[in-house]
């Protein structure tokens, strides 16, 4: 039987690893969740002065030998590394999924904001 996956491309904060992980699961059945992260993640992809070069290699190894079935892209409350109001860690959620639309035409790419209490909302599409 083999398994099924999910990358995620998240902050590094430890508080919101288990938690996204544990919902990325449950919202999409997957067995596995591959995780590159970066210091607020969701601004560091939204803003086009900063190369995602780095972060599509690492999500294009988990595609392509892990069989990653779906891109998840994910903003938290409270980020240390981002810090900014919540609605725009939504837009920059939103940003961040549509930059990486660019190089990933045939994967699903979903947003997710993630509360200070760990619930989860999907942002965009
Ligand atoms: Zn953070």
């Amino acid at each position: 039987m083999s398994t099924t996956r999910a990358v995620c491309l998240n902050c590094i904060d430890g508080r919101f690893q288990i938690p996204v992980i544990d919902w990325i699961k449950k919202q999409y059945k997957v067995d596995y969740v591959d995780m590159v992260t970066e210091p607020g993640m969701d601004g560091f992809l939204a803003d086009v002065n900063n190369s995602i070069e780095d972060s599509v290699r690492k999500v294009s190894i988990s595609i392509e030998k892990n069989n990653s079935q779906v891109i998840v892209v994910v903003g938290h409350e409270d980020c240390k590394g981002n810090p900014v109001s919540d609605s725009v860690h939504k837009q920059q959620i939103q940003q961040a999924v549509e930059r990486f639309k660019e190089g990933f035409k045939d994967v699903a790419i979903i947003g997710l904001w993630m509360s200070s209490q760990f619930v989860g909302e999907v942002i965009g599409s």
